[in-house]
């Protein structure tokens, strides 16, 4: 089984969507979030949601304009979350300035040394931002904590904005057709006693000893593996297969609370159909749908 290795490739016209969308769109949505801030600002809340923002669209646009270059994605996504966190502190300094009359930058400089956006920062931080209840007083978190307050909502909105665009980043692309792979549908489970053997017959290459140990999908089993696959929309079974196994975590109740990627890969149209073949015919009890 191969490892999927992208192209590095992205249309112009891709690259132009990604752009405009990574600044005007996260420049956009972060000005609207600055005026719904006025009225009501939610701490994580807000980061969370600028940081959603800046990884779905560099989700949408590595989608809609086919750029196969992960770097990019990524950079997209974190270079967008910069651009919305920025633009909310930016346009609270132009609501500032708007506020403060002709001599705002003369008074920053007497303040703090320093006009312009910066002077503004700096004032904002001496200040300090307050936490609290609606309609109560806050805390204020002083100028040190205003600062670690800031950067600490900045790296929430850029992990956010990372991890989005990343996944977006690993979605497997038919050079051949020009298209994405289908969303991967569920082939079946491997029992926790059966995993170690599975998993060991992968390795070696062996997909039809693999397929042995392949039965229905197993839901709320502690340790049990999840097998899914996708195709390519045109080509099918005649075009590679991306082949991947998850392994299920459950809480003491039997409930399903995560699962991780512990084997994927590309298996040749031959690989796929010496899998498919061993697989054991299924009787009752099946859950496969
Ligand atoms: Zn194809």
């Amino acid at each position: 089984m191969k490892s999927y290795k992208p192209s590095g490739k992205a249309p112009a016209s891709g690259l132009v969507r990604l752009g405009l969308s990574t600044v005007l769109g996260n420049v956009l949505v972060g000005g609207l979030l600055h005026l719904l801030g006025r009225l009501i600002y939610v701490i994580l809340l807000f980061p969370l949601l600028m940081g959603a923002t800046a990884g779905g669209l560099a989700f949408a646009a590595t989608y809609g304009g086919k750029i196969r270059n992960p770097m990019l994605t990524i950079a997209a996504g974190l270079l967008g979350g910069l651009c919305i966190y920025g633009t909310t502190h930016g346009a609270d300094y132009l609501q500032f300035r708007s506020e403060s009359g002709a001599r705002v930058d003369e008074l920053l400089e007497e303040r703090v040394g320093e006009s312009g956006f910066g002077g503004y920062l700096k004032f904002s931080a001496q200040q300090g931002v307050s936490i609290g209840k609606i309609g109560r007083d806050g805390i204020n978190l002083g100028e040190t904590g205003t600062w670690v307050y800031w950067l600490i909502e900045l790296a929430i909105v850029e992990l956010v904005a990372g991890a989005i665009a990343y996944g977006a980043a690993s979605q497997v692309f038919c050079e051949k057709c020009d298209e994405w792979y289908d969303s991967a549908t569920p082939v079946g489970g491997v029992s926790p006693d059966k995993g170690n053997t599975f998993l060991e017959a992968l390795k070696g290459q062996n997909f039809s000893q693999a397929a042995q140990s392949v039965g229905p999908v197993l839901s709320n089993t502690n340790s049990s593996l999840k097998i899914s696959h996708c195709f390519c929309p045109s080509c099918g079974k005649n075009g590679e297969v991306l082949f991947s196994v998850a392994k299920d975590q459950t809480d003491k109740k039997g409930k399903n609370i995560w699962s991780r990627t512990v084997k994927e890969g590309l298996l040749t149209p031959q690989e796929y159909q010496q899998f498919q073949a061993a697989i054991p015919p299924r009787g009752n009890g099946s859950d496969q749908s």
